[in-house]
């Protein structure tokens, strides 16, 4: 099943409850079933699938006498429960003015990250802040070019290194010039990798132990299906990743993957990327985001 049907399924079980006005108890668990059903088959975890579910039947037992509008009830426990489920109970990092915020990017190749590297520097210049870029992939031809050209275009300090073939040297290089150049966000764009290349994953270890950086962003293509929870699982067991950023939810994708990146991280969306422009990122609000799930 693809993860944008999540939010279809979930309307469709809310609908069949919407045909019987006085619905009861066991027409309700039949619906909960079929949005147990659909979160599972999203690679949801299952606790959050059967706490979600609970919550609403439990909502519905104890309000049940004084529902107006049961269906309208329901939806928007569904919504609530949907909300927390995106809270991940982790604080997202506060950058630090006047201090090099060192920010490292890491995401499989495609997912668009040298992008959001970019509308992620650009995000925190209009702001006021002190932004630059480092190219650390020296895997992919042609992201030097890629986020020099961006670095440019948003008119920010950029880093690389054409000629060096270590990524841990140009990461740590670069972090060393920039910090002297008093940026106050250093953002190092990692190269991507594919799931099953594992010595890409250790090279993104490296950089990362070499680095330190004060918060890894997971960026993750929004409208992949059911890989989404092992991508984001994979990345967290590799590295410490503070936070997410899911891309392309301009598309026909309505982002239940990111029910599934929370799961996986256990942290925070921060912002969704929302096109291919530059200021094409909106920063995370939970709850607008599952009324779109919903539709
Ligand atoms: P990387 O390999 O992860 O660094 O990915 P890139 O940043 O090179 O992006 C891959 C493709 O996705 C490019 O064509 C980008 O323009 C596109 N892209 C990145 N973010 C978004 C987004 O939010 N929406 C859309 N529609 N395209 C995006």
């Amino acid at each position: 099943m693809v993860l944008n049907d999540l939010g279809k399924k979930i309307n469709d079980a809310l609908q069949k409850l919407n045909k019987d006005y006085n619905f009861d108890e066991s027409q309700i668990k039949k619906a909960l079933k079929e949005i147990q059903l659909a979160l599972l088959q999203s690679d949801v975890n299952v606790n959050y699938v059967k706490q979600l579910s609970d919550n609403i039947l439990q909502k519905f037992k104890m309000e049940e006498g004084q529902m107006i509008n049961k269906k309208k009830v329901i939806q928007q426990s569904v919504v609530q429960e949907l909300t927390k489920m995106l809270d991940s109970k982790k604080q997202p990092f506060q950058l630090k003015r006047g201090k090099p915020n060192v920010i490292m990017f890491v995401g499989l190749q495609g997912a668009g990250k040298t992008t959001t590297c970019a509308k992620y520097a650009n995000y925190w210049k209009k702001k006021g802040w002190r932004t630059s870029l480092i190219c650390a992939d020296t895997f992919r031809a042609g992201s030097f070019n890629q986020l020099y050209q961006l670095a440019m275009k948003i008119r920010v300090p950029f880093y690389g290194n054409i000629t060096e073939t270590d990524p841990v040297a140009i990461a740590v290089e670069g972090v060393k010039i920039l910090q002297k150049q008093n940026s106050e966000i250093i953002i190092i764009d990692t190269s991507g990798r594919h799931m099953q290349e594992s010595e890409l994953f250790d090279e993104m270890k490296q950089i990362y132990s070499a680095v330190c950086p004060n918060e890894c962003i997971f960026v993750m293509d929004g409208s992949n299906g059911q890989a989404c929870f092992n991508q984001a699982q994979a990345f967290k067991k590799a590295v410490e990743v503070g936070s997410v950023i899911l891309t392309k939810l301009d598309g026909h994708s309505k982002g239940g993957g990111a029910l599934s990146a929370v799961a996986a991280t256990e942290s925070p969306v921060i912002f969704l990327g929302t096109g291919e422009h530059i200021d094409d990122l909106e920063s995370f609000k939970a709850e607008s985001f599952v009324r779109r799930l919903l539709g």
